[in-house]
Order: structure tokens, then C-alpha cells, then sequence
């Protein structure tokens, strides 16, 4: 791998690259790391690489020729070379490690350009840019921090630069999952033992264990990996359950029970949306943010005998409302279709008391929902969500839904109908 960075500071460039890992490597020639001063291709006296903006404003625009002509400089020594010309640029594609594998693995040869001041011509880009890489939706004052970032990490993939291709391939980011924690010497450190588990040296369980911190960690510090974390692996569904079984146990000391919901409930229930609806509003799922759904609604699904609670320690604890009729919005489905036609069941108002959030209640109510459904004689089992609500998704995820499409739900007037359709064989 050859990398050029074109830039007004290579010696700032060169210092960070040049120095352990990524600097042994290029000693050794596994990559070629080159800083190229764009100064040097200026045609002025002055050897001036900005000028000021056309139709003016703040700053200084670097120009396009000394750019040009240091890229062609630089290509001319690269020709059999599958070259990419990146400009690192806040308004680029945000670079994640996925990026970092592409580049590595399609390209021997990277040109970064970084800009400064105000940015660059943007007849440079237009004319010799292939794309452009952010590294975070945040201005820099110059690009050489962005390229060090990719430079290093791209480096640090191809072969021969970490001693093990394990060093990378257990790593953050690199399958979807944040990696488990490290520990080193001493196995006690100020009153805080290593996990047992890593001492006794049985490789099987040491594996076991870290999968399941890897997963537990990305479940809590990053949700939004681990909803597109693509869980297939049986191992790895057993792993979350047992993950679930552990978080809910821990609080959870007494059976949880449904019944049908009664005119009794009624003050439970109301609590119960209110607080979804503030949990949803300080999240941003634009559900549930208008009138519905109010006491009424909740009074006809009594009636009709569709409205459940789920009950631990005599307190009302979560409410779902189950149906048996069909749905006339789920007719019209985008982006993909139902599965299954014959009789289903619809899932409407999920929500958990606040206190028993994190507890599993709400996969316990989908296990309630699916006795139910069966007991109706439902094939299939429908739910539609908001495409925002990611907590949602993720619950459904775990309880086995499928995601087909996307419906419109015209429930609440003057606020977002797109919801996501989901959908679970019984
Ligand atoms: N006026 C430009 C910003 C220029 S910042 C704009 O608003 O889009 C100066 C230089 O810093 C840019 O030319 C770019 O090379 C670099 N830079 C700034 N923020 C960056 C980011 N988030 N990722 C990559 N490069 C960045």
C-alpha cells in the first residue's frame, strides 16, 4: 500500500506517521507512506497556494493549479498503481471502518488531499477527486488530522504491519460489535479484581465470556450498532437470550402475569402512556406526540376485551392491546410485502411502567402476545412501529419479528404516519 498526502505540512504529517507501528512498517517497505509539500507546485513568485473567495467572504481558498499539478506530479510515478484520490472534507462520506477494509482491499495507491483555510477549489474536486472522506461531522481547521486517521488506519489492515491478523479482526467495528473489556498485570489493582474467568486459562470459556461483553457492551454503549448487528448466528440468538434472562433476573424476583385489562386499570394505563409519550418525545419518535392514544381508545379495547396488563407484584406493570381485526392500513404496504395471509393478530400500544424499563418486561409481553394470538387462532402476528423508535425495533428483533415493509398509520393527525411493519409466524 502507497499513501500520498498532499499537504502545506508535512513535517506535522510525517511525525505522527512515522512513528511506532505505522512507522515500523514503512521502514520495513510493507507500506509507503509519502507527505508531498503542495507549496512546492506553486507557479507564483510569492509561492502563494490560497487567494481570496470569489464573490467574497471570510478566508482564503486554496487554489486549484498547485493542487493539479502536485497530484499529477504524484502520478506520474504511480501509473500501474489502482489509485484512489480522496479529499478529506466535512462534507465527505463519514469514514468508518468499513471504509478503512474497502480502501485497503480495492486500492494499492491513495492520494489524501488535504485542504486548509476556507477549503480548496471546487474545480479541483470536480476535475480530479474520486471521493471524499469526513472523519466526523465537525470542521478541522486543516485536513492532515483526517488523513493521519485514515492513513493509520488503513495501514494498520494490510498484512504483515500488526503482527496477527487477529489483532484487527476481534477489534471494535470490525464485525458490527464494540470489543469486550482488556485487563493486564497486576490481577488486582486497588481493590478491583481481573473476572475470574480470564485467569484460569480455559480458551472455550474465555471466548464465551467475551463474546457475551462484546455484545452486552454494544447493546448499551451503542444500540443503534447492535440493531444492525445481523443476528443469524444460533449461538449468538442463545447468547442474547441468556443476556436478557441475566439483565431481567437481576431485578425481577417474582413471577410476571397478563390479564385482561379492566375500566379499574384505567389510571395505571393513562400513567403508563404518559410516560411512554415522554420517553418517545426525549428520543425523538415523533409517536404518540399528539392527542392519541387516549382514554378512550383505551376504554373501547377494554370493551372489546383486546386491552391486556402485564402484572408483577400486584402492580400494573405494562399494557398491550391484542386484535383479531384485521388491519385496514396494513393493506397497503411499501418497500416489501407480508408473508404470511392467512388470519393474524395485531399488536397495538406496548408500553412498560417506567421502573420496570430494562427489566425484560417488554419481551415478556411479546411472549404474552404470541399465547394470546395463538389462542385466537392467528397464524401470524403483525406490529407496526414508528421508524424512529430503534428501542422497538430492537425488542422486536429479539422477539422474532421480521421487518417487511413500511405502512402508513394515519392515527395521529399532523405527525409522522411512517411506521415500519413487522411480522412474526407463529
Ligand atoms: N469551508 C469548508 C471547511 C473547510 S475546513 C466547509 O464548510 O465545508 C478546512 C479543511 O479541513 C478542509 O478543506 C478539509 O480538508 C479539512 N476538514 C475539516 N473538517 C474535516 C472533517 N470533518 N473531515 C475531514 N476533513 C476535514
Amino acid at each position: 500500500m502507497r499513501i500520498d498526502i498532499m499537504t502545506l505540512f508535512p513535517d506535522t504529517v510525517n511525525a505522527v506517521l512515522h512513528e511506532s507501528i505505522i512507522g515500523r512498517a514503512a521502514k520495513k517497505g510493507i507500506v509507503e507512506i509519502n507527505c508531498v509539500q503542495i507549496r512546492d507546485y506553486t507557479e507564483n513568485k510569492q509561492c502563494q497556494v490560497d487567494d481570496y473567495p470569489y464573490g467574497g467572504g471570510w478566508g482564503c481558498v486554496m487554489m486549484a493549479q498547485p493542487l493539479k499539478s502536485c497530484l499529477d506530479d504524484i502520478m506520474s510515478t504511480a501509473k500501474d498503481r489502482r489509485s484512489r484520490v480522496i479529499y478529506m472534507s466535512p462534507q465527505g462520506k463519514p469514514y468508518t471502518q468499513e471504509t478503512a477494509k474497502r480502501l485497503k482491499n480495492d486500492y494499492d495507491h491513495l492520494v489524501l488531499v488535504c485542504g486548509h483555510y476556507e477549503g480548496i477549489d471546487e474545480r479541483f474536486i470536480e476535475a480530479c477527486v474520486d471521493e471524499e472522506i469526513s472523519i466526523g461531522d465537525f470542521v478541522l481547521t486543516g485536513g492532515e488530522i483526517a488523513a493521519m486517521a485514515v492513513a493509520d488506519s488503513v495501514c494498520r489492515l494490510v498484512p504483515g504491519v500488526l503482527s496477527d491478523e487477529e489483532c484487527f479482526t476481534g477489534e471494535s467495528h470490525w464485525d458490527g460489535l464494540l470489543e469486550y473489556p482488556q485487563y493486564t498485570r497486576p490481577d488486582v489493582w486497588e481493590g478491583r479484581a481481573v473476572p475470574e474467568v480470564l485467569l484460569n486459562g480455559d480458551h472455550a470459556k474465555v471466548d464465551e465470556w467475551r463474546r457475551q461483553k462484546s455484545f452486552e457492551r454494544t447493546m448499551d454503549k451503542r444500540p443503534d450498532m447492535f440493531e444492525k448487528f445481523e443476528l443469524s448466528d444460533k449461538k449468538d440468538i442463545a447468547l442474547v437470550e441468556k443476556i436478557r434472562k441475566e439483565r431481567s433476573r437481576l431485578k425481577l424476583t417474582e413471577p410476571v402475569t397478563y390479564r385482561q385489562a379492566t375500566a379499574d386499570d384505567i389510571e395505571s394505563i393513562m400513567l403508563i402512556v404518559r410516560q411512554a409519550k415522554n420517553y418517545l418525545r426525549k428520543n425523538r419518535v415523533d409517536q404518540w406526540q399528539g392527542e392519541y392514544p387516549t382514554e378512550a381508545d383505551f376504554m373501547k379495547a377494554i370493551e372489546n376485551g383486546e386491552c391486556y396488563c402485564a402484572v408483577y407484584a400486584n402492580r400494573v406493570a405494562g399494557l398491550f392491546c391484542v386484535t383479531d381485526t384485521p388491519e385496514a392500513c396494513y393493506d397497503e404496504i411499501t418497500d416489501g410485502k407480508w408473508r404470511y395471509d392467512g388470519k393474524y393478530c395485531t399488536v397495538h400500544r406496548t408500553a412498560v411502567e417506567a421502573s420496570f424499563r430494562g427489566t425484560g418486561i417488554s419481551d415478556m409481553i411479546f411472549g404474552f402476545c404470541d399465547e394470546i394470538a395463538r389462542e385466537k387462532g392467528a397464524e401470524s402476528i403483525r406490529v407496526d412501529t414508528h421508524r424512529k423508535n430503534k428501542a422497538m425495533h430492537l425488542l422486536l428483533k429479539r422477539a422474532g419479528y421480521t421487518y417487511r415493509g413500511n405502512v402508513l398509520v394515519q392515527s395521529e393527525p399532523g405527525h409522522d404516519p411512517a411506521r415500519h411493519a413487522f411480522e412474526k409466524k407463529l
